[in-house]
């Protein structure tokens, strides 16, 4: 009797820190890296800036959120995010993640035909706390209701049920358009916005044995707003609204997003952490010394989150 589910690591909650080339935006300006990154550490290169934002992180540099998805396929609710501050690479971090996590997912599929699989596909948008359908833009902004058997679920989300991979590659660009056809109508919105992409992976076993006989787990990619946005003092009215949103929502993911529930971020994926669920935080930084502040704000999220 083999368990069904891939092999994978179990640690609850894996950081990892992806550190992004140099902008050209920034080799114009002869920007610097400004970090020295071994194996495991990162470390303010010391001739470039002292004491002052000195300090010693300790990673393992870019390595998988791999595991975290493939638990899903086993029952296990997942979740990925993408911190950083904004142009630091969290969408094209998530991007790769979701790439990979279709292969991974499609792979194991593939050489598990003793079990039967129900993928769905959910993806939103939250903006200032109005929860919209990235399937079904028209929809309007949605509700939260709580169910008491399935915590709290968005009302009227579109969920699609995906045919194979590459019908999921294709709801996943659909996705990526909608996320952008907003953002021509409000200039820099994906610095304000969180993106949640939710796959459902429902798994049965086709003949009657003695192995685990179904799971039913999520899987969620979250691509959260600009972490500048946790730091920053905003002024002024929408802002001011926004940036509070925002703070609640990150601020939420600083403890590791256990206990608070007054975000629609973290209702939304509230059954998806704590207990046994698997949560990766991928901590996207740009090198440059121009943003050395911010990235050392991002390392220091990082350790605290690990
Ligand atoms: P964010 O979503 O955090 O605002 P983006 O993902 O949009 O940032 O990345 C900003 C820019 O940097 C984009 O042009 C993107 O293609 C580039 N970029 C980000 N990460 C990498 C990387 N690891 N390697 C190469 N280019 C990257
Ligand atoms: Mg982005």
């Amino acid at each position: 009797c083999t368990p069904g589910g891939p092999k994978v690591r179990e640690e609850n909650i894996l950081v990892t820190v992806r550190i992004r080339p140099l902008s050209s935006k920034e080799l114009a300006a002869y920007d610097l890296v400004a970090w020295d990154v071994t194996d495991e550490n990162i470390i303010v290169s010391k001739n470039l800036y002292h004491e002052r934002h000195g300090g010693l992180y300790k990673f393992v540099y870019e390595e998988g959120a791999r595991d975290v998805a493939l638990s899903a396929l086993s029952g296990i609710n997942a979740t990925i995010f993408a911190y950083g501050q904004t142009s630091s690479g969290k969408t094209f971090t998530m991007r790769g993640v979701a790439e990979n996590a279709v292969k991974d997912i499609y792979n194991h599929i593939k050489f598990t035909p003793e079990r039967e699989f129900l993928i769905k596909l959910s993806a939103l948008e939250i903006y200032n706390e109005t929860v919209v359908d990235l399937l079904n833009r028209d929809s309007g902004p949605l509700r939260l209701l709580d169910d008491p058997e399935r915590g709290t679920i968005v009302d009227k989300l579109t969920e699609e049920v995906v045919k194979d991979d590459q019908h999921l590659r294709h709801l996943i660009s659909i996705c990526e358009a909608q996320r952008q056809v907003g953002e021509t109508a409000l200039n820099d919105k994906s610095s304000r916005s969180h993106q949640i992409i939710r796959l459902t992976i429902e798994s049965s076993l086709r003949e009657d044995s003695e192995c685990v006989k179904s799971f039913l787990a999520s899987l969620n990619l979250v691509d959260l707003a600009g972490s500048e946005r946790a730091t920053q003092a905003n002024t002024g009215g929408t802002r001011l609204k926004e940036g509070s949103h925002i703070n609640r929502s990150l601020l939420t993911l600083t403890t590791v997003i256990r206990k608070l529930r007054n975000s629609k971020l973290t209702r939304i994926l509230q059954t998806s952490l704590g207990g046994n669920a698997r949560t990766a935080i991928i901590c996207t930084m740009s090198p440059a010394l121009s943003h050395v502040e911010q990235s050392r704000n991002t390392l220091l999220f990082a350790t605290s989150a690990k």
